[in-house]
């Protein structure tokens, strides 16, 4: 899932503050699983606001609404009737949906209200880590479903580099080192052989590196 966090009030205020009316568009998807921009925090976002702007002694009227998805244009046009009543919305679903938003309501100030990060996990509640960065072409088979690219600070593809210390990555002795992990797990599916394989040079033009990609699926086009 695409894993976010909150950004601090002040900035969101900050934003806002030429507004009187206002909406808070939160998304059940990744935002709600990782707590950032679900239901609960629309809730939760728009009552600080409404004190904050009430504090402040001006009137301001701040709506809260939660849709199925940003990023998809079926949901987006459930709020096409009533977005004419708000100066700006302020979206916390991910720069996606944000972005998909601001696209589609070309004339509505779209702002966003968390931090989108990474892809990644939920570790237990309160812990999302990082696994993904959608590179494009996936090496999980070589690499014994450790991804070098997302967890190594170095995106090495031959490792460890020389800085790894007791398991730990040199840049943070909290983090794990990702190729003592492929390691490990190349030794547990006993296929450390694999490990002395040098890997390809990878093709980062499907990364980011590439520019914007996109994904094209003729079987399931309409
Ligand atoms: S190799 Fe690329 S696609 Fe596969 S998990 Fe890592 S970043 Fe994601
Ligand atoms: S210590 Fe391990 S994870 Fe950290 S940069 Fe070196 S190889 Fe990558």
């Amino acid at each position: 899932m695409i894993v976010a966090d909150k950004k601090p009030i002040e900035e969101i205020i900050e934003e806002i503050k030429a507004m009187n009316n206002v909406l808070i568009l939160g998304c059940n998807e990744c935002v709600t699983v990782c707590e950032a921009g679900g239901k609960k925090e629309v809730g939760v976002l728009a009552s600080a606001l409404r004190m904050y702007f009430a504090n402040q002694g001006k009137d301001v009227r701040i709506d809260e609404r939660t849709l199925e998805r940003q990023c998809d244009h079926e949901y987006l046009e459930e709020i096409r009737d009533i977005i004419d009543q708000y100066d700006g919305v302020v979206s916390i679903a991910c720069g996606v949906g944000v972005q998909f938003m601001a696209e589609k309501y070309l004339e509505k100030p779209v702002l966003p209200g968390v931090n989108t990060s990474f892809m990644g996990v939920t570790e237990k509640r309160g812990l999302w880590t990082e696994r993904c960065q959608g590179c494009g072409q996936c090496i999980l088979a070589r690499t014994g479903g450790i991804c070098p690219v997302s967890r190594c600070a170095k995106r090495v593809f031959n490792g460890p580099c020389g800085g790894s210390t007791d398991g730990k990555c040199e840049i943070n002795k909290e983090v794990d080192c990702a190729w003592q992990l492929i390691v490990d797990r190349l030794k547990a599916l006993d296929k450390l052989d694999e490990y002395e394989i040098l890997a390809p040079i990878k093709d980062w033009s499907t990364d980011r590196a590439g520019g914007p990609r996109k994904v094209v699926r003729e079987d399931v086009a309409e």
